[in-house]
Protein backbone atom coordinates (compact mmCIF):
# COMPACT_ATOMS: atom_id res chain seq x y z
CA UNK A 1 0.00 0.00 0.00
CA UNK A 2 1.62 3.66 -0.89
CA UNK A 3 1.72 6.26 1.85
CA UNK A 4 0.53 9.64 0.49
CA UNK A 5 2.33 12.96 0.96
CA UNK A 6 0.46 16.16 0.23
CA UNK A 7 3.28 18.41 -1.13
CA UNK A 8 2.49 22.00 -1.01
CA UNK A 9 3.67 25.39 -2.80
CA UNK A 10 5.29 22.37 -4.82
CA UNK A 11 7.55 24.44 -7.79
CA UNK A 12 9.18 22.12 -10.72
CA UNK A 13 11.99 22.46 -9.54
CA UNK A 14 11.10 21.20 -6.37
CA UNK A 15 9.72 18.38 -7.94
CA UNK A 16 12.80 17.43 -9.80
CA UNK A 17 15.17 17.66 -6.65
CA UNK A 18 12.52 15.33 -4.57
CA UNK A 19 12.50 12.61 -7.91
CA UNK A 20 15.82 12.78 -7.50
CA UNK A 21 16.18 12.12 -4.12
CA UNK A 22 13.84 9.44 -4.02
CA UNK A 23 15.38 7.94 -6.82
CA UNK A 24 18.56 7.85 -5.02
CA UNK A 25 17.27 6.70 -2.05
CA UNK A 26 15.68 3.44 -4.02
CA UNK A 27 19.27 2.71 -5.61
CA UNK A 28 20.83 2.47 -1.95
CA UNK A 29 18.23 1.20 -0.16
CA UNK A 30 19.14 -2.54 0.56
CA UNK A 31 16.75 -5.24 -0.48
CA UNK A 32 16.38 -6.23 2.98
CA UNK A 33 13.14 -4.38 4.23
CA UNK A 34 12.72 -1.86 7.00
CA UNK A 35 9.19 -1.62 6.57
CA UNK A 36 10.25 2.23 5.48
CA UNK A 37 8.90 3.76 2.41
CA UNK A 38 11.07 1.70 0.05
CA UNK A 39 7.99 -1.02 0.93
CA UNK A 40 5.54 1.19 1.43
CA UNK A 41 5.99 3.41 -1.69
CA UNK A 42 5.58 7.33 -1.22
CA UNK A 43 2.58 8.83 -3.22
CA UNK A 44 3.41 12.13 -4.02
CA UNK A 45 0.77 14.53 -4.42
CA UNK A 46 1.96 18.04 -5.90
CA UNK A 47 0.35 21.26 -5.63
CA UNK A 48 1.62 24.29 -6.99
CA UNK A 49 -0.58 26.67 -4.59
CA UNK A 50 0.37 27.07 -0.89
CA UNK A 51 -1.35 25.17 1.76
CA UNK A 52 -4.27 27.28 3.73
CA UNK A 53 -7.55 27.10 5.16
CA UNK A 54 -8.96 27.34 1.30
CA UNK A 55 -6.65 23.88 0.28
CA UNK A 56 -6.45 21.98 3.18
CA UNK A 57 -9.49 19.91 1.65
CA UNK A 58 -6.54 18.35 -0.56
CA UNK A 59 -4.52 16.58 2.04
CA UNK A 60 -7.39 14.57 2.63
CA UNK A 61 -6.14 10.39 2.79
CA UNK A 62 -2.23 11.96 3.41
CA UNK A 63 0.04 10.99 6.21
CA UNK A 64 2.01 14.18 5.44
CA UNK A 65 1.56 17.34 4.32
CA UNK A 66 5.15 18.41 2.69
CA UNK A 67 5.11 22.74 3.14
CA UNK A 68 7.33 25.75 2.23
CA UNK A 69 8.13 29.22 3.94
CA UNK A 70 4.56 31.22 2.79
CA UNK A 71 2.14 27.88 3.65
CA UNK A 72 0.22 28.52 6.43
CA UNK A 73 0.39 26.21 9.46
CA UNK A 74 -1.92 28.31 12.45
CA UNK A 75 -4.08 26.38 15.14
CA UNK A 76 -6.91 26.55 12.43
CA UNK A 77 -4.83 24.71 9.51
CA UNK A 78 -3.44 22.27 11.93
CA UNK A 79 -6.62 21.54 13.41
CA UNK A 80 -8.10 20.91 10.14
CA UNK A 81 -5.41 18.51 8.80
CA UNK A 82 -5.99 16.50 12.06
CA UNK A 83 -9.59 16.63 10.71
CA UNK A 84 -8.29 15.41 7.35
CA UNK A 85 -6.22 12.72 9.03
CA UNK A 86 -2.83 13.76 8.66
CA UNK A 87 -0.17 13.29 11.19
CA UNK A 88 3.01 14.92 10.13
CA UNK A 89 4.21 18.57 8.73
CA UNK A 90 7.34 18.14 6.76
CA UNK A 91 8.74 21.37 6.41
CA UNK A 92 11.22 21.95 3.29
CA UNK A 93 12.61 25.02 5.07
CA UNK A 94 14.77 25.63 8.15
CA UNK A 95 12.71 28.74 9.58
CA UNK A 96 9.47 27.55 11.27
CA UNK A 97 8.17 31.27 12.58
CA UNK A 98 4.93 30.25 10.28
CA UNK A 99 3.91 26.58 12.37
CA UNK A 100 2.10 27.07 15.64
CA UNK A 101 4.01 24.49 17.24
CA UNK A 102 1.86 24.54 20.76
CA UNK A 103 -0.84 23.50 18.58
CA UNK A 104 1.16 21.43 16.70
CA UNK A 105 2.47 19.48 19.71
CA UNK A 106 -1.59 19.72 21.45
CA UNK A 107 -2.83 17.89 18.28
CA UNK A 108 0.07 15.08 18.63
CA UNK A 109 1.97 16.21 14.91
CA UNK A 110 5.28 15.23 14.30
CA UNK A 111 6.86 18.29 12.74
CA UNK A 112 10.56 18.74 11.90
CA UNK A 113 12.39 20.56 9.00
CA UNK A 114 15.48 21.36 7.53
CA UNK A 115 17.71 23.10 9.44
CA UNK A 116 20.90 23.82 7.79
CA UNK A 117 20.90 22.80 4.14
CA UNK A 118 23.44 25.71 2.96
CA UNK A 119 23.90 28.20 5.42
CA UNK A 120 26.40 29.27 3.01
CA UNK A 121 24.08 29.42 0.16
CA UNK A 122 22.30 32.30 1.75
CA UNK A 123 24.96 33.68 3.17
CA UNK A 124 26.63 34.72 0.41
CA UNK A 125 23.52 35.69 -1.05
CA UNK A 126 22.72 38.47 1.94
CA UNK A 127 26.66 39.59 0.87
CA UNK A 128 25.79 39.78 -3.12
CA UNK A 129 23.02 41.59 -2.24
CA UNK A 130 24.78 44.56 -0.06
CA UNK A 131 27.58 44.66 -2.82
CA UNK A 132 24.99 45.16 -5.08
CA UNK A 133 22.92 47.94 -3.28
CA UNK A 134 26.37 49.90 -2.39
CA UNK A 135 28.34 49.48 -6.04
CA UNK A 136 24.82 50.04 -8.14
CA UNK A 137 25.63 46.71 -9.80
CA UNK A 138 21.80 46.05 -10.85
CA UNK A 139 21.56 50.20 -12.36
CA UNK A 140 25.09 49.23 -14.17
CA UNK A 141 23.65 46.23 -15.82
CA UNK A 142 20.56 48.18 -17.49
CA UNK A 143 22.54 51.40 -18.66
CA UNK A 144 25.37 49.37 -20.25
CA UNK A 145 22.37 47.55 -22.30
CA UNK A 146 21.10 51.15 -23.97
CA UNK A 147 24.31 52.03 -24.37
CA UNK A 148 24.65 54.23 -21.30
CA UNK A 149 28.09 54.37 -20.06
CA UNK A 150 28.19 56.54 -17.23
CA UNK A 151 29.14 56.90 -14.06
CA UNK A 152 26.95 59.26 -12.21
CA UNK A 153 25.03 57.65 -10.06
CA UNK A 154 26.82 54.72 -9.25
CA UNK A 155 29.27 55.69 -6.62
CA UNK A 156 29.74 52.63 -3.33
CA UNK A 157 31.98 52.61 -0.52
CA UNK A 158 34.89 50.38 -0.81
CA UNK A 159 33.74 47.45 1.62
CA UNK A 160 37.32 46.89 3.23
CA UNK A 161 37.14 48.57 7.10
CA UNK A 162 33.72 49.27 6.90
CA UNK A 163 31.88 48.19 9.89
CA UNK A 164 28.99 45.38 9.24
CA UNK A 165 26.48 44.59 12.10
CA UNK A 166 25.77 41.19 11.80
CA UNK A 167 22.12 40.35 13.73
CA UNK A 168 21.97 36.97 14.95
CA UNK A 169 25.62 34.46 14.98
CA UNK A 170 23.99 31.26 14.27
CA UNK A 171 24.64 28.78 11.13
CA UNK A 172 24.27 31.44 8.33
CA UNK A 173 25.09 34.73 10.76
CA UNK A 174 28.32 32.77 11.12
CA UNK A 175 28.97 32.03 7.48
CA UNK A 176 28.16 35.86 6.65
CA UNK A 177 30.54 36.83 9.62
CA UNK A 178 33.82 34.89 7.63
CA UNK A 179 32.64 36.14 4.23
CA UNK A 180 32.74 40.14 5.51
CA UNK A 181 35.88 39.19 7.25
CA UNK A 182 37.22 38.16 4.31
CA UNK A 183 36.54 41.37 2.91
CA UNK A 184 38.26 43.08 5.36
CA UNK A 185 35.26 44.42 7.36
CA UNK A 186 35.26 45.33 11.21
CA UNK A 187 31.99 42.75 12.72
CA UNK A 188 30.28 44.07 15.68
CA UNK A 189 27.61 41.29 16.43
CA UNK A 190 24.19 41.03 18.34
CA UNK A 191 22.75 37.87 19.26
CA UNK A 192 21.17 36.80 23.04
CA UNK A 193 23.07 33.50 22.74
CA UNK A 194 26.56 34.00 21.72
CA UNK A 195 28.30 31.60 19.70
CA UNK A 196 31.56 29.98 20.88
CA UNK A 197 32.61 29.56 16.94
CA UNK A 198 32.25 33.49 16.90
CA UNK A 199 34.82 34.11 19.58
CA UNK A 200 37.17 31.13 18.79
CA UNK A 201 37.48 32.38 15.20
CA UNK A 202 38.05 35.67 16.08
CA UNK A 203 35.25 36.91 13.95
CA UNK A 204 34.40 40.45 15.30
CA UNK A 205 32.95 42.09 18.88
CA UNK A 206 29.44 41.57 20.75
CA UNK A 207 27.69 44.24 21.80
CA UNK A 208 24.28 44.93 22.82
CA UNK A 209 22.25 45.99 19.52
CA UNK A 210 21.40 49.79 20.94
CA UNK A 211 25.56 50.16 21.06
CA UNK A 212 26.34 48.53 17.83
CA UNK A 213 23.62 50.18 15.74
CA UNK A 214 25.32 53.85 15.67
CA UNK A 215 28.44 52.33 14.62
CA UNK A 216 27.36 50.11 11.83
CA UNK A 217 28.09 51.27 7.55
CA UNK A 218 25.65 48.13 6.87
CA UNK A 219 23.50 46.07 8.98
CA UNK A 220 22.69 42.26 8.09
CA UNK A 221 19.71 40.81 9.60
CA UNK A 222 19.89 36.34 10.09
CA UNK A 223 17.93 35.83 13.30
CA UNK A 224 14.80 33.94 13.34
CA UNK A 225 11.29 35.72 13.71
CA UNK A 226 9.95 35.09 16.98
CA UNK A 227 7.80 37.01 19.15
CA UNK A 228 10.97 38.65 20.37
CA UNK A 229 12.16 39.53 16.96
CA UNK A 230 9.29 40.76 15.39
CA UNK A 231 9.59 44.07 14.19
CA UNK A 232 13.69 44.28 15.36
CA UNK A 233 13.64 46.99 12.86
CA UNK A 234 11.32 49.55 13.82
CA UNK A 235 11.20 53.41 14.63
CA UNK A 236 13.54 53.72 17.55
CA UNK A 237 16.27 51.22 16.00
CA UNK A 238 16.37 52.94 12.56
CA UNK A 239 17.06 56.53 14.69
CA UNK A 240 19.76 54.72 16.41
CA UNK A 241 21.32 53.87 12.88
CA UNK A 242 24.52 55.45 11.55
CA UNK A 243 23.18 57.79 8.93
CA UNK A 244 23.39 56.60 5.70
CA UNK A 245 23.73 52.99 6.98
CA UNK A 246 22.59 50.27 4.48
CA UNK A 247 20.09 47.10 5.64
CA UNK A 248 19.94 43.78 4.47
CA UNK A 249 17.65 41.34 5.39
CA UNK A 250 17.68 37.78 3.64
CA UNK A 251 15.80 36.03 7.12
CA UNK A 252 12.26 36.77 7.32
CA UNK A 253 10.45 39.95 6.46
CA UNK A 254 8.37 40.71 9.97
CA UNK A 255 12.12 41.44 11.18
CA UNK A 256 11.41 44.68 9.97
CA UNK A 257 8.37 47.25 10.14
CA UNK A 258 8.26 48.29 6.37
CA UNK A 259 6.40 51.23 7.87
CA UNK A 260 9.17 52.72 9.39
CA UNK A 261 11.53 51.42 7.00
CA UNK A 262 9.71 53.83 4.12
CA UNK A 263 9.74 56.86 6.77
CA UNK A 264 13.10 56.51 7.39
CA UNK A 265 13.86 56.53 3.86
CA UNK A 266 12.00 59.06 2.71
CA UNK A 267 14.06 61.53 5.76
CA UNK A 268 17.33 60.46 4.17
CA UNK A 269 18.08 58.75 6.86
CA UNK A 270 18.45 55.12 5.88
CA UNK A 271 20.82 55.04 2.94
CA UNK A 272 19.63 51.79 1.36
CA UNK A 273 17.78 48.78 2.24
CA UNK A 274 18.01 45.22 0.13
CA UNK A 275 15.35 42.74 1.11
CA UNK A 276 15.52 39.16 0.01
CA UNK A 277 12.09 38.77 2.36
CA UNK A 278 9.23 40.45 3.02
CA UNK A 279 6.55 40.74 5.73
CA UNK A 280 3.52 41.03 3.23
CA UNK A 281 5.57 38.43 1.06
CA UNK A 282 2.93 34.99 1.52
CA UNK A 283 0.74 35.18 -1.46
CA UNK A 284 2.84 37.15 -3.57
CA UNK A 285 6.27 36.03 -3.81
CA UNK A 286 6.94 32.64 -5.76
CA UNK A 287 4.25 33.54 -8.14
CA UNK A 288 4.65 35.48 -11.64
CA UNK A 289 2.04 38.47 -10.95
CA UNK A 290 3.54 40.81 -13.71
CA UNK A 291 -0.20 40.39 -15.32
CA UNK A 292 -1.68 41.18 -12.28
CA UNK A 293 -2.45 44.59 -9.86
CA UNK A 294 -0.81 44.28 -7.14
CA UNK A 295 -2.65 45.45 -3.53
CA UNK A 296 0.01 46.05 -1.71
CA UNK A 297 0.65 49.96 -0.94
CA UNK A 298 4.06 49.43 0.95
CA UNK A 299 5.91 46.94 -1.46
CA UNK A 300 4.91 49.21 -4.24
CA UNK A 301 6.13 52.14 -2.65
CA UNK A 302 9.51 50.65 -1.47
CA UNK A 303 9.99 50.02 -5.43
CA UNK A 304 10.46 53.06 -5.97
CA UNK A 305 13.21 54.08 -3.95
CA UNK A 306 16.00 53.97 -5.88
CA UNK A 307 18.13 52.52 -3.09
CA UNK A 308 15.79 49.76 -2.69
CA UNK A 309 16.66 46.25 -4.09
CA UNK A 310 13.80 43.42 -3.29
CA UNK A 311 13.96 39.90 -4.64
CA UNK A 312 11.56 37.33 -4.06
CA UNK A 313 13.29 35.32 -1.10
CA UNK A 314 15.41 33.50 -3.31
CA UNK A 315 18.62 33.53 -0.97
CA UNK A 316 18.63 29.67 -0.41
CA UNK A 317 17.72 28.89 -4.22
CA UNK A 318 21.15 26.81 -5.03
CA UNK A 319 21.45 23.47 -6.47
CA UNK A 320 23.54 22.24 -3.17
CA UNK A 321 20.78 23.46 -0.96
CA UNK A 322 17.63 22.08 -2.93
CA UNK A 323 19.67 18.68 -2.79
CA UNK A 324 20.26 18.98 0.47
CA UNK A 325 16.41 20.15 1.35
CA UNK A 326 15.41 17.09 -0.63
CA UNK A 327 17.41 14.45 0.94
CA UNK A 328 17.13 15.99 4.60
CA UNK A 329 13.31 15.96 4.32
CA UNK A 330 12.84 12.34 2.91
CA UNK A 331 14.97 11.44 5.69
CA UNK A 332 12.54 13.26 7.79
CA UNK A 333 9.69 11.59 6.38
CA UNK A 334 11.28 7.79 7.17
CA UNK A 335 12.06 8.87 10.47
CA UNK A 336 8.65 9.47 11.26
CA UNK A 337 7.36 6.57 9.36
CA UNK A 338 9.85 4.01 11.08
CA UNK A 339 9.48 5.91 14.72
CA UNK A 340 12.91 6.57 14.95
CA UNK A 341 14.63 9.75 16.43
CA UNK A 342 14.64 12.23 14.35
CA UNK A 343 16.96 14.92 15.11
CA UNK A 344 15.10 17.27 12.87
CA UNK A 345 11.96 17.06 15.11
CA UNK A 346 10.57 20.47 16.32
CA UNK A 347 7.74 19.23 18.97
CA UNK A 348 8.86 17.58 22.41
CA UNK A 349 5.83 14.96 22.26
CA UNK A 350 7.89 13.33 19.05
CA UNK A 351 10.44 13.29 21.92
CA UNK A 352 14.07 12.85 20.79
CA UNK A 353 16.08 16.13 20.91
CA UNK A 354 14.60 19.59 21.64
CA UNK A 355 16.98 21.80 20.33
CA UNK A 356 18.26 25.10 22.04
CA UNK A 357 16.94 27.18 18.89
CA UNK A 358 13.52 25.57 19.17
CA UNK A 359 11.21 28.43 20.11
CA UNK A 360 7.24 27.69 20.09
CA UNK A 361 5.89 30.59 19.89
CA UNK A 362 2.78 31.93 18.42
CA UNK A 363 3.15 35.41 16.26
P1 LIG B 1 20.09 29.58 13.52
O1 LIG B 1 19.03 29.07 14.41
O2 LIG B 1 21.31 28.76 13.28
O3 LIG B 1 20.60 31.01 14.02
C1 LIG B 1 19.73 32.02 14.44
C2 LIG B 1 20.50 32.85 15.45
O4 LIG B 1 19.66 33.96 15.78
C3 LIG B 1 20.77 32.08 16.76
O5 LIG B 1 22.14 32.19 17.08
C4 LIG B 1 19.89 32.78 17.78
O6 LIG B 1 20.48 32.80 19.06
C5 LIG B 1 19.83 34.18 17.18
N1 LIG B 1 18.78 35.00 17.74
C6 LIG B 1 17.62 34.61 18.35
N2 LIG B 1 16.95 35.69 18.78
C7 LIG B 1 17.70 36.78 18.44
C8 LIG B 1 17.54 38.18 18.63
N3 LIG B 1 16.49 38.68 19.30
N4 LIG B 1 18.50 39.00 18.14
C9 LIG B 1 19.57 38.52 17.51
N5 LIG B 1 19.79 37.19 17.31
C10 LIG B 1 18.86 36.34 17.76
O7 LIG B 1 19.37 29.93 12.15
P2 LIG B 1 20.03 30.12 10.71
O8 LIG B 1 20.15 28.81 10.03
O9 LIG B 1 21.25 30.97 10.85
O10 LIG B 1 18.86 30.91 9.96
C11 LIG B 1 18.46 32.19 10.38
C12 LIG B 1 17.15 32.55 9.71
O11 LIG B 1 17.37 32.72 8.31
C13 LIG B 1 16.07 31.44 9.76
O12 LIG B 1 15.35 31.51 10.97
C14 LIG B 1 15.23 31.75 8.57
O13 LIG B 1 14.16 32.58 8.99
C15 LIG B 1 16.15 32.54 7.64
N6 LIG B 1 16.41 31.84 6.35
C16 LIG B 1 16.16 32.52 5.19
C17 LIG B 1 16.40 31.89 3.97
C18 LIG B 1 16.17 32.60 2.64
O14 LIG B 1 16.12 31.93 1.60
N7 LIG B 1 16.03 33.91 2.59
C19 LIG B 1 16.90 30.59 3.96
C20 LIG B 1 17.16 29.95 5.17
C21 LIG B 1 16.91 30.58 6.37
Amino acid sequence: MSIKIAVFSAKPYDKQYIAAALAAKKEDSSPATDGGPSDNPLDLVFHDFALGLDTVALARGAIAVCVFVNDVLNEAVLEALNKEGVRAVLLRCAGYNHVDLVAAERLGFFVANVPSYSPEAVAEFSVALLQTLNRHTHRAYNRVREGNFALDGLLGVTLHGKTVGVIGTGRIGLAAARIFKGYGCRILAYDPYKSDDFVKEDLGTYGELDDILPQCDFVSLYCPLTKDTHHLVNEHTLTKLKPGAMLINTSRGGLISTKAVIASLKSRHLGGVALDVYEGEGGLFYNDHSGDIIDDDELMRLMTFPNVLICGHQAFFTVEALTEIANVTLQNCTDYLLSHPCPNSLVRSHKLFVRRDSYPVRI
